[in-house]
């Protein structure tokens, strides 16, 4: 090593640090290139059983230890990180469907998701159907054609919270022998076993926006792609490796610092945006109040049959005597909501939505929506909050 200048020294330092050392942390290891002791050890090592590490795109500890960690809180299997929410929907799409198949998504999808049917999967072949989640087990088994190959759920549905009969939906996929992907961002695997729905049911593929709640601050895009069967992951894994979807080491540890109060938060928001459902029952301003815990809101029983918890989001539909006008003041004169989309994090958010645009099938409530996405605030102040904002109407 002496004769070598300074400068190798600095990169091939001979010092190894000791191992034993423990702190609650998962370590951040950063890796595009990994090293292999040998030619016969990089000949021979495999990254898909997670055995070893190859290439920083195919998984280091700290990617490995968050998979791990994301499918045991969603009683699956395996686990595949990509960049997104909406890349794991894309992944799960673009995997599984081919030129001739067809998919179908639920009404009430994230829009996003529709529109990459529209675009990019009409674009090689692939056609979509949309059907009403809420008309039940006979319309989805309608719905299914000869090409289906894909039927997404999702419950709560995105924006206007109305709650499926998740359980009838799976079975009927499962008769008709079509994989079953579900959106669980919503029920971030607190709010109800996907892969565990009772009588031997699951759903195939839960994808998660980790964005929302695992992530828990408002400052992280992540998505995940949960499944048991093996042979369905690595088919979904080869497309992953194909794709080159990683994700970075410091994006995998913010998720995973944020991990252990996923359940504390997640019960907070819940308990939060209860309370501010009953609040708005009682107030004139509203015409309806969308949250599957309240008897009226739509698929309630579904969800009572279930769930355990909610998510903390809570949408309000205004009288028509308040038009979009109105309901835009009430929106910009809110001071502790803030105006956003991506919920989850600790400050709550608010989004004003015009249902009837965004719908196929009749929408369960017409009129200005707005959607409250409860953060981590005292829920009196929100509430006081949310009162001084129904001024500007
Ligand atoms: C936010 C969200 C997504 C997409 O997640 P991103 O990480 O923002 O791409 C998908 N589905 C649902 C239900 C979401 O709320």
């Amino acid at each position: 090593m002496s004769g070598r200048d300074p400068g190798t020294g600095l990169i091939h330092h001979p010092y190894q640090a000791p191992d034993g050392f423990e702190s609650p942390a998962v370590a951040v290891h950063k890796g595009s290139t990994v090293f292999f002791p040998s030619v016969a050890a990089m000949r021979s090592r495999t990254w898909k059983d997670k055995s070893a590490y190859t290439y920083g795109l195919h998984g280091t500890p700290t990617t490995f230890t968050l998979e791990e960690r994301i499918a045991a809180l969603e009683g699956g299997r395996h686990t595949l990180l990509v960049g997104s929410g909406l890349a794991a929907i894309a992944l799960v799409n673009l995997s599984l469907l081919r030129a001739g198949d067809e998919v179908l998504l639920p009404d009430n999808v994230y829009g996003p998701s529709r529109e990459l049917a529209l675009h990019e999967l009409a674009q090689y072949g692939v056609s979509h159907r949309i059907y009403d989640p809420m008309a039940g087990a006979d319309a989805l088994r309608a719905a299914i054609g000869e090409r289906t190959r894909l039927v997404w759920i999702e419950a709560a549905g995105s924006v206007t919270l109305e709650f499926p009969d998740v359980r009838a939906l799976v079975a009927v996929a499962r008769e008709r022998r079509v994989t079953v992907a579900l959106d669980n961002t919503w029920g971030a695997g607190i709010a109800f076993p996907a892969f565990g729905l009772g009588s031997g049911h699951g759903v195939d593929v839960s994808v998660h926006a980790l964005t929302k709640y695992p992530s828990g601050g408002g400052d992280v895009l992540m998505g995940a792609i949960t499944s048991v069967d093996r042979q369905l992951h690595e088919r979904l894994m080869m497309t992953h490796g194909r794709l080159g979807l990683a994700v970075g080491a410091n994006d995998a540890e913010l998720v995973l610092r944020s991990l252990p109060s996923l359940h504390l938060r997640y019960h907070a928001q819940d308990r939060a945006a209860r309370e501010i459902a009953a609040w708005a029952l009682r107030r004139p301003e509203f015409a309806r109040v969308l949250h599957p815990a309240l008897p009226d809101s739509p698929g309630h029983a579904h969800w009572a049959s279930l769930c355990t918890a909610a998510a903390g989001l809570v949408s309000v539909v205004f009288d028509a005597r308040h038009d979009g006008a109105a309901v835009d003041r009430f929106v910009d004169a809110l001071q502790l909501f803030r105006i956003g989309y991506s919920w989850g994090g600790p400050i709550s958010l608010a989004m004003p939505y015009r249902v009837q645009t965004m719908r196929n099938f009749a929408p369960p409530a017409a009129g200005s929506l707005v959607r409250l996405c409860i953060g981590l605030e005292h829920p009196d102040d929100l509430i006081a909050d949310l009162e001084q904002a129904l001024q500007a109407l």
